[in-house]
């Protein structure tokens, strides 16, 4: 297999002979950055020397004896760079999937226009004067569970892209040696934002199989659009859950820097309540250094208190920011024809009922779900 090695790195692994090497070199502990997990000892020459596959200090070449790690991961983060960097919102956003037994990542290409959480529900506003664009396909945008951040993303993986723009030197670089290896693999985790759009490859990656590196993860975006049977065991208190066991492998992550986690619901239509007090109750003893950002549905127009559904208090203290999605105006009640509508409320009595009043007919649509919780 052909390796392409950047010419600046390559130039360091040329051989040079053993008599530079210092007895110092050999004594020296391994420099933070570079430990080791518990159950990967880190080898030593004798071992190398004695076993063939183990790893190999590769103390004759300069690029490991002379250049300390700090100065190494700086050499890895200028390998990353790539010419599609400064063409997109997120320079190092790259998404993660597992399809078909395989991992794969592409680069993320929204804009900047895309952080607006409105900005779908905006273009639909204007086809009507425009008369140009398409309301189910921007209807298909506004319900995608990869949420109103990643339709191009999503849109760029179910058809043909251009293979170019997500083109990386991970694997050539991973391949140079098993001394490099795991250095390549934290300066990839520490200098990449890593951004996962479905639950099933997020619990494998960090739950199921994760890599022993995964703790040098620094940015991460997590946009789970679930279904409501992974809303359920909050409400009726089941112990297992993939929320849950997410939630407890992020708090093993010690030095995240940027974390904002986007939770949606994709089976109950524009009706969007989740029991977000039980599932964000986790999140609080996350440690994140600089950004911490929570994005939740939008509040529905009344309150609703069913048992564990409550809404997270905003007044609340909470280590993270809470955003909240702006409510929703358009949607698809019958195929093939996306509505706008508008909320409304009614009370008889006590009791407040909230339904959906589309703008061009006379008919009220009921919340069909909040009944499952009473
Ligand atoms: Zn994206």
């Amino acid at each position: 297999m052909a390796i392409d090695i950047p010419l600046k790195v390559k130039a360091l692994f040329r051989p040079r002979l053993a008599k530079r090497r210092r007895p110092s070199d050999l004594a020296s502990p391994p420099c933070q950055h570079s430990k080791k997990p518990r159950d990967e000892p880190a080898p030593t020459p004798d071992t190398a020397a004695g076993d063939r596959v183990s790893l190999d200090l590769q103390l004759s070449s300069p690029f490991f004896r002379d250049v300390p790690i700090e100065i190494r991961k700086m050499i890895y983060d200028l390998v990353w760079r790539d010419p599609y960097e400064d063409a997109y919102h997120s320079p190092r956003g790259r998404h993660i999937h597992f399809q078909e037994g395989r991992w794969s990542n592409t680069r993320c290409v929204m804009y900047d226009d895309d952080e607006d959480l409105d900005w779908i529900q905006k273009n639909m506003d204007r086809i009507p004067s425009s008369r140009a664009g398409d309301m189910v396909m921007w209807q298909k945008r506004l319900s995608s569970t990869w949420g109103s951040r990643h339709w191009r993303c999503e849109e760029r993986i179910r058809h043909e892209r251009q293979k170019s723009v997500d083109q990386t030197n991970f694997m050539s670089m991973m391949l140079v040696c098993k001394r490099m290896f795991p250095e390549v693999v934290e300066s990839i985790f520490e200098s990449y934002q890593f951004l996962f759009n479905d639950i099933y490859t997020a619990h494998r990656f960090f739950v199921y199989s994760p890599s022993p590196h995964v703790s040098h993860i620094r940015n991460l975006d997590l946009t789970l659009n679930l279904g409501f049977h992974e809303y359920a065991p909050f409400i009726t208190d089941l112990p297992k859950s993939r929320v849950r066991e997410l939630w407890e492998a992020l708090g093993r992550i010690s030095c995240l820097h940027n974390l904002r986690i986007s939770l949606d619901i994709y089976d109950r239509g524009p009706w969007r309540k989740i029991p977000e007090q039980r599932v964000v109750a986790q999140l609080r003893d996350l440690r994140v250094l600089n950004n911490f950002t929570l994005e939740l549905p939008p509040p529905l127009p009344i309150r609703v208190d069913p048992p564990n559904m409550h809404s997270l208090d905003a007044e609340e203290e909470a280590p993270f920011r809470v955003v909240r999605r702006p409510p929703l105006r358009y949607w698809q009640f019958m195929p093939g024809e996306v509505e706008h509508f508008r909320w409304e409320t009614r009370t008889k009595g006590q009791q407040s009922h909230c339904f959906i009043t589309p703008t061009r007919e006379a008919r009220h649509i009921p919340n069909p779900y909040l009944i499952d919780f009473f």
